[in-house]
């Protein structure tokens, strides 16, 4: 963790071993509530599952914008990389199971 009075690595412990300022978490945010990411790790779990569906069009797109829509929400939240991996992929798996349906439907 680095201080951010002196900007130094101020290891391990709650005060900052070069000048003795709190190791105050201004990139890591409140102890507990930072770990709380709402809705990224749903969106890349429905993302992957609409993906992988996509042969089912109508689960998938369903899965596929839930996906998106918790993905952006999370992103809004602060979710970070999972959100915008459920983002990528449920807005790849839609178009995908469009594809998928309509192949099934003229084949
Ligand atoms: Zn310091």
């Amino acid at each position: 963790m680095y201080c951010s009075k002196c900007g130094k690595e101020g290891g391990p412990g709650p005060m900052c071993q070069n000048c003795g300022a709190p190791l105050a978490s201004r990139q890591s945010g409140y102890p507990g509530v930072q770990t709380k990411k709402p809705g990224g790790t749903a969106s890349m779990v429905l993302g992957i599952i609409s993906i992988v569906t996509c042969w089912f069009p109508l689960a998938s797109i369903i899965m596929g914008i839930v996906g998106l829509v918790l993905g952006i929400v999370g992103k809004v939240k602060g979710a970070g990389g999972k959100a915008v991996a459920g983002i990528v992929m449920s807005a790849c798996a839609i178009p995908l199971s469009i594809i998928m349906a309509a192949i099934g439907l003229t084949v």
